[in-house]
């Protein structure tokens, strides 16, 4: 039997770090973790599916939802509408099972406030024109919403402070390996070693004026 309640990692990065590409690894090769699928009111991509990258739903659907209290946070982002519902959540954390939960920054800072059983990892680009480059090399966005994301992206970088671990995602390899390692040490409580590598202090300073991100 499982005694423990399942752990909520939290990841949050600038669109176009390859969070998504990283996080779709760790869950793939891991039964023990799996998404909370959460909502939107943004248009579905080619290869989304309803129910498993996201609720798709309408603006009156998503703001009948947040009035009921359905959402643990939420969060307008580039246009559109995104949030986690409680459903998402509570049933696999209750049966043990960990959960990764990707939020854009805002909804990251609500968890920080209403989670005190989360982890909280932030992925960060190599610099500012490697994250241009992939988000426009992605192909599923227009210009204009590439702008809108790029736009924001300093306030994103800004909010790295909030997290227990920053990792420069050189590599997808690599930050998938320190993502697991992670994972594996809050699993174990055992997290000395973890904190102390992917310490978001030290990561940003060794960063050293290649991103835009205030000192605190
Ligand atoms: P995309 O449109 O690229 O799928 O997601 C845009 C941003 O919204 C990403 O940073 C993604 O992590 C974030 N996002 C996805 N689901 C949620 C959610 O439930 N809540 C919040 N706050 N952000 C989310």
């Amino acid at each position: 039997m499982n005694l423990r309640a399942g752990i909520p990692f939290v990841v949050s990065a600038p669109s176009g770090t390859g969070k998504t590409t990283v996080c779709r690894a760790v869950v793939e090769g891991d039964d023990g973790i799996e998404f909370s699928v959460s909502h939107t009111t943004r248009a579905r991509r080619p290869g989304e599916e309803d129910g498993v990258h996201y609720h798709f739903v309408d603006r009156d659907a998503f703001a009948a939802l947040a009035k009921r209290g359905g959402f643990l946070e939420h969060a307008e982002y580039a246009g559109n509408r995104y949030g986690t519902s409680w459903t998402a959540i509570d049933e696999p954390l209750a049966a043990g099972r960990d959960l990764i939960l990707e939020v854009e920054v805002q909804g990251a800072r609500q968890l920080r406030d209403r989670r005190s059983d989360a982890r909280f990892l932030f992925l960060l680009p190599p610099s500012l024109s490697e994250l241009e480059r992939r988000l426009r090399g992605r192909g599923t966005d227009s210009d204009e919403a590439v702008r809108a994301r790029l736009d924001i992206v300093e306030s994103e970088l800004a909010a790295v402070h909030l997290f227990d671990y920053a990792i420069v995602n050189e590599s997808i390899e690599g930050t998938i390996r320190a993502v697991r390692e992670i994972v594996a040490a809050e699993r174990e409580g055992v997290t000395e070693g973890v904190r102390a590598k992917w310490d978001r202090a030290r990561v940003v300073a060794g960063l050293a004026g290649t991103l835009p991100i205030p000192s605190v």
